[in-house]
């Protein structure tokens, strides 16, 4: 199969999942996660209609822009963002999807300041409670967003998980059930700065569950691309 037959069997079965859900199919962002595939791959991927690139390492984000692959589409960031790379990330993404602690947040912040831009995040939750990845904790958000009030130059769009590795089909619903419920506790509270327009989730195994459950936007690397040559190494990797 093609990228391009790829994403059209996606799209058909988001369709189909939005539709189930009684949800309109065209508020569901499809975003092609691109770690390990060449510039040539994200251009084939774009021009077969995907809405969005995300790239979970620094190295290879600015190495694809410098090739201009993702010409046509915004640009995420989706892995795991070491402090001292923040300069190579604000201000060249539409959204840095992984802020999953509070240094972080201030290194965000602080560039963005330097810069005068106001830089578009998700909070990356920690739903499934697991030592292996990184996100705040469920009852670390409050707190969180408190402080978030005061980073004048951050805008909290929304919220980003990877739940465990499912099983079998539907595992991760209580998963994906919960944190949808965490976006509607906090667009009732109205923190400044923040609301809660992406709820990003869902992945190649479980984007049909994610969407039954109100995510916005998938984040899909095997099921467009195909298996990845090699595991990656780090925790936010999938499989
Ligand atoms: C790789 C990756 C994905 C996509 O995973 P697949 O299972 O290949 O669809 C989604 N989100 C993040 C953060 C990733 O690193």
């Amino acid at each position: 199969m093609s990228i391009a037959e790829n994403i059209a069997a996606i799209r058909a079965k988001m369709r189909q999942a939005a539709i189930a859900a009684g949800r309109n199919p065209d508020e569901i962002v499809l975003c092609a996660a691109t770690k390990m595939n060449d510039a040539d791959a994200v251009r084939e991927a774009i021009a077969a209609g995907i809405d969005c690139c995300g790239e979970n390492r620094v190295q290879e984000l600015t190495e694809k822009m410098a090739q201009d692959a993702y010409h046509g589409a915004p640009v995420h960031f989706i892995g795991h963002l070491q402090t001292n790379k923040v300069k190579q990330v604000v201000g060249k993404v539409d959204l840095i999807q992984s802020v999953d602690r509070m240094n972080l947040l201030e290194a965000l912040e602080k560039e963005a300041a330097r810069q005068g831009i106001v830089q578009n995040i998700l909070l990356e939750i920690n739903v499934g409670r697991e030592e292996s990845k990184s996100g705040f904790l469920p009852e670390q958000l409050d707190q969180v967003l408190e402080n978030i009030e005061q980073f004048s130059h951050l805008r909290v769009k929304g919220l980003m998980a990877i739940p465990p590795i499912s099983h079998f089909e539907g595992e991760n619903r209580r998963y994906f059930k919960e944190i949808y419920q965490f976006c509607v506790d906090i667009s009732r509270k109205k923190y400044d700065n923040v609301d809660m327009d992406c709820l990003s989730m869902g992945m190649s195994g479980d984007y049909a569950d994610a969407i039954a459950c109100g995510s916005t936007m998938i984040r899909i690397g095997t099921a467009i691309f195909g298996a990845r040559p090699y595991a990656q190494t780090h925790q936010t990797s999938g499989q």
